[in-house]
């Protein structure tokens, strides 16, 4: 039993108790795992004498990079709690089982069933999470930089969104969200990058961006398999999936994974880009897959200077393709130069402006995808006697 210190004029300072400290070690997130520290079994002890604490930090691996992270943020949590003056962590590491009793908490229903047969969570009856397809005809037409902006968009209306970049061969999302780095593995567990309040995957993070990407169907397919069943991706609202342009093995694999996906397509206003993107969106007719809508990009241009407004590429495409795959034009999004700059600076333009007539086009987007999942959830699946 300790005497709580006093001050030299005799008064009592509160001493921390084990619930207060507990829970602002529940505020410390492992920095890799993105989870409470307190909630992976990362927390072996704590000693309180007095003002002085001393915690003990289990590392899920033995010289985690990111200890003087773990370090400095349990001491400043620490610090904030009433009458701690002093706080030592010390660190230790899981031993395998107590790592693989975590990666068992942080994989949930993911990954392997009992038989080895690999368990997407997305495609499962239960999953809360809507996933998006994104499609396109050809190459160039704003894809990924729909992608990107709609994930933005979603996350700043309160949603949690992760991007997996499919768009094998083409992968852009990484430099337009800014993304860099390789995701850490865990357990068999790979950690999405983060970057805007969005979770990202891409075969970028895992390629040398020097070597042309050669890989071939199989390899691929297993790949996409990986992403989606070994990446922890925790609780999603929306998983937005950035396909490759064209109706390829990839598109066809991913259908096959996510039965449960609609898909957005994109094009521009042109004719031709739009007869491509009939092709992307005929697609769904074998695969199962649903188009919920179409995506005009590039659809105007108004001159700074002038206020004119050009109609560059054409006009009517979108609407066009949308009566023939039947369904709606959901957005017409117009040209604007900082719109790109942002895809190559790494910053989409829906966070640098979230006001430009463009941004404001993918707000209104993400908003109906947001209302037509609310009206999903709770809805009760058919029930089979
Ligand atoms: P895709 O994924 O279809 O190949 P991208 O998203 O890479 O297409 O876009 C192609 C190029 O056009 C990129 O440089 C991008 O920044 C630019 N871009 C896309 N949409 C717009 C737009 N609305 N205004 C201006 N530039 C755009």
């Amino acid at each position: 039993m300790t005497t709580p210190p006093t001050t030299p004029l005799g008064a009592c300072i509160p001493v921390p108790t084990t619930e207060q400290v507990m829970a602002a070690l529940g505020t410390v997130d492992d920095p890799e795992i993105g989870r409470p520290i307190t909630e992976l079994d990362m927390v072996d002890g704590v000693a309180i004498d007095g003002g002085a604490v001393t915690v003990d930090v289990l590392l899920t691996v033995p010289g985690c990079p990111m200890k003087d992270t773990i370090t400095r943020e349990v001491t400043a949590a620490l610090t904030r709690v009433e009458g701690v003056t002093a706080v030592d962590v010390r660190l230790g590491s899981m031993t395998e089982q107590q790592r693989a009793k975590v990666a068992e908490k942080v994989r949930g229903g993911a990954g392997k069933a009992p038989g080895g047969q690999v368990v997407i969570p997305f495609a499962q009856t239960d999953s809360r999470t809507k996933v998006i397809a994104i499609a396109s005809g050809k190459g160039g037409v704003g894809k990924s930089s729909v992608t990107t902006n709609l994930a933005v968009a979603l996350a700043q209306q309160g949603q949690s969104v992760g991007v997996l970049d499919a768009d094998v061969w083409g992968y852009s999302i990484p430099r337009m969200l800014g993304v860099e780095g390789r995701p850490v593995a865990f357990n068999n567990m790979v950690m999405p990058l983060q970057a805007h309040g969005v979770k990202v995957i891409s075969i970028g993070f895992f390629v040398d961006a020097e070597k042309p990407v050669i890989w071939r169907g199989p390899m691929l397919h297993r790949a996409l398999q990986q992403f989606l069943a070994d990446v922890h991706w925790g609780d999603l609202d929306f998983l937005l999936c950035d396909l490759p342009p064209g109706t390829g093995d990839i598109a066809i694999s991913l259908a096959q994974m996510l039965p449960n996906a609609d898909m957005l397509v994109v094009t521009t206003p042109q004719q031709a880009a739009q007869r491509v993107a009939l092709r992307a969106g005929q697609m769904t007719a074998q695969t199962g897959m649903r188009v919920t809508g179409v995506i005009e990009n590039m659809a105007t241009f108004v001159a700074p200077d002038t206020g004119t407004e050009y109609r560059i590429f054409g006009e009517g495409g979108g609407q066009l393709l949308a009566a023939e795959l039947d369904t709606e034009l959901w957005a017409s999004i117009p040209i604007d130069p900082r719109l790109r700059e942002g895809s190559d600076s790494g910053t989409p333009l829906v966070a640098s402006d979230p006001d430009a007539p463009a941004s404001q086009r993918f707000a209104e987007v993400a908003q109906r995808l947001a209302k037509s999942r609310t009206s999903l959830v709770g809805r009760s699946l058919p029930l089979k006697f």
